[in-house]
């Protein structure tokens, strides 16, 4: 409920038992509470045991009116039944301990031996929470238990006891096609059954691929979306126990402290509004061949269309996205990936790869693409990446991020800004397949990268011998622009136009919103640009609600942006001295540095040409005429910029919470490169 409303849904719980279901020729109808029942846009069954008939009858209802039911009446009343679902799953391969079910007394002793003689366990058919769930150790206790039950006219199961998982068992929270939480739950003491409800205690934990696969396939074959599957971990393999069609979700959120409420709520949402990001993400979620089920709601302009029709393919939302396209990879939510995008082959016939880290989220939200290194020798970027991939935020990420740390690999091997042949890869946007090899990167890295992003950020340095106070460089007239750019909460933002050809100027072309920080120099670290950096991008995902909002403060600050900017230059030949610093505030007027000559007493006074705020300057003592010394923004509110910088620089320094946040990062799948992407 707290979940829905979060998202802004118009959510009631409304009680099964006050509903009245009304039939008559073409016209299903629904009432609650004596009223005609308001328009839903779906349903989120949760019906107790007791109550299983007239429950589903209610679902069924809505489902005849066309209303999505996140489990269908079918789904649920096969689940309720432990025999019946047993039935189903067994013509699966789906791991299910071995069981019986017998009427007659004289059954009883056969059907205990054929699932391998006592131990065996004895359930009642509709039994939940643990309850009707009995361990007979011996053969006369199973043959007296069950005579008792049947007496009472209780239908019951014999399993096969698995001993090896004894007083444990793994639950696991299955919505739609994947797992979303699990947990193991312990018994306490003598007790076998692990039900939290019966004292167990539980555990969160990373189930591997066959127990997710089992559980969601589980779910599936039985019709439900959303479900609680409830598994031994048997010698062989995982054993289905059972699987709940109401399953609770306290539990496994306290023990997981995943948001699984609000991963049903996506899911449902997901499948309702069916906007077009959805459906994106609908298709990147099947692996390998399968059917991608999808809900279109009544009134939706997509009913009655055919897929061409729809102009899907236009928008870029293809079946095969992404991730299959780089390198026969899907990436599912929950997973990251790790692979070489090939780009171009050197003269030696090495192949030139682009190192890809997919990460892509168990919710829905924007694809971000954070890039560095675009010119070879600009490495804080390179750095920043590396400390944003073991965030371990990022098993909560909404949407996907892909990271990049060196486009331009060509460039960073040779410490140079370009590529072999000398063009600059920022000015080689879109790129050709069949031009020089700067083009082709440009090319590779646009078509299977960029296209497919939501959104960008561009890490950048200066120049060699430069020096760039951190800043943050957009166009800031363009479509979700300024909410990124703001959103990166550093003190300074340049307004800058866009230069053709260049990566800023191309992505903007496609309407993805993108924006380049800027730190450093080239060649070297800089430990504040690549705090600033990191603390920037996470403040950014979380302002896209990429990364939840809460827990560790970032170090913000209050963004200006620039009116303009304008360069100082040499103003003759010969060794630089500056006077002022990066980030000082300068005055129209006021001596910004000495240029001297090197054999003489010559020496002239450079002059700040305007008032503004020093953001790159020149490291390199020895100038030519006319060579850009000072870069100088100027601002409405310069003293403000000037002390909004200092502060956040302070705290910058104090905030050391990043090695706090960062954990190593487990295995991931590394995948080998494969020919070039067709
Ligand atoms: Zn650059």
């Amino acid at each position: 409920m707290v979940a829905a409303l979060q998202r802004d849904h118009d959510v009631r719980v409304l009680n099964t038992l006050k509903f009245a279901i009304d039939l008559q020729q073409g016209s299903p109808d629904l009432y609650y509470r004596q009223k005609a029942l308001n328009a839903y846009d779906a349903v989120l069954p949760r019906i107790g045991a007791s109550i299983t008939y007239y429950g589903t009858a209610v679902v069924r209802q809505f489902q005849e009116m066309d209303v999505f039911c996140a489990n269908t009446a079918h789904g649920i009343i096969n689940s309720r039944d432990k025999l019946r679902s047993l039935q189903i799953l067994s013509r699966h391969h789906i791991g299910i301990p071995r069981t019986t079910f017998v009427r007659d007394k004289k059954d009883v002793i056969p059907a205990i031996e054929r699932v391998g003689g006592a131990p065996v366990v004895i359930k009642l058919i509709e039994g939940t929470q643990g309850i009707g769930v009995l361990l007979a150790e011996t053969m006369q206790a199973a043959e007296s238990i069950i005579e008792l039950l049947q007496s009472q006219k209780q239908n019951v199961l014999v399993q096969k006891f698995v001993a090896e998982s004894k007083g444990k068992d793994i639950r696991a929270f299955v919505v739609g096609d994947r797992v979303v939480a699990a947990m193991r739950r312990v018994a306490q003491g003598q007790e076998f059954r692990s039900n939290v409800h019966r004292g167990g205690v539980a555990e969160a934990v990373e189930l591997d691929d066959v127990y997710k696969e089992t559980a969601v396939r589980s779910a599936q074959i039985l019709g439900l979306r959303v479900a609680g599957v409830d598994m031994l971990e048997g010698a062989t393999g995982p054993q289905i126990m059972e699987v709940n069609s109401s399953p609770g979700l306290e539990g496994i959120e306290t023990c997981t402290g995943l948001d699984v409420a609000g991963a049903v709520i996506d899911y449902i949402s997901a499948q309702v509004d069916f906007p077009e990001i959805d459906i994106r993400q609908r298709l990147t979620v099947s692996k390998g061949y399968g059917v991608s089920e999808i809900y279109v709601p009544d009134g939706s302009d997509f009913v009655g269309m055919t897929i061409k029709e729809s102009n899907l393919a236009e928008k870029d939302i293809n079946v095969l996205t992404l991730y299959r396209e780089i390198a026969g990879q899907v990436v599912q939510p929950g997973e990251r990936v790790q692979f070489d995008l090939p780009t171009a082959r050197l003269y030696t016939h090495t192949p030139l790869n682009m190192p890809v880290e997919i990460i892509h989220g168990r919710y829905v939200g924007p694809v971000l693409l954070i890039c560095a290194a675009i010119h070879g020798d600009e490495l804080n970027g390179v750095e920043v990446i590396r400390r944003m991939r073991s965030f371990r935020s990022l098993n909560r990420l909404h949407g996907t991020l892909i990271l990049i740390p060196v486009v331009n690999l060509f460039g960073f091997i040779h410490q140079s800004r370009y590529l072999p042949d000398r063009r600059d890869l920022n000015r080689s946007f879109p790129g050709s397949e069949r031009g020089s090899i700067a083009s082709r990167v440009a090319h590779v890295f646009f078509d299977n990268i960029v296209k497919r992003c939501t959104h960008i950020i561009d890490l950048h340095t200066a120049a060699v011998n430069r020096d760039n106070l951190p800043q943050i460089r957009a166009a800031l007239d363009e479509p979700g622009v300024p909410e990124m750019a703001m959103g990166f909460s550093i003190p300074v933002i340049i307004n800058s136009g866009l230069i053709e050809n260049s990566l800023r100027c191309e992505a903007g072309k496609l309407g993805i919103p993108i924006i380049t920080y800027e730190a450093g120099e080239a060649l070297r670290l800089n430990e504040r640009a690549i705090v600033t950096g990191v603390r920037g991008i996470v403040s950014v995902m979380r302002s896209l609600k990429m990364l939840p909002s809460r827990r560790i403060q970032t170090v913000r600050a209050e963004p200006y942006i620039a009116r303009s900017s304008k360069w100082v230059r040499a103003s003759m030949d010969g060794m630089f001295r500056p006077l002022v610093q990066l980030g000082a505030r300068v005055r129209k007027g006021a001596s910004l540095g000495v240029i001297s000559a090197p054999f003489s007493s010559q020496e002239e006074v450079l002059q700040a040409e305007a008032d503004g705020i020093i953001i790159c300057v020149n490291n390199l003592p020895l100038v030519n005429e006319g060579e850009a010394l000072f870069h100088i923004a100027r601002f409405e509110a310069a003293r403000a910029v000037e002390s909004e910088i200092a502060n956040h620089e302070s705290n910058i320094e104090d905030d050391r919470l990043y090695e706090i946040e960062t954990v190593p990062v487990p295995d991931i799948d590394i995948v080998e490169s494969s020919d070039q992407p067709s």
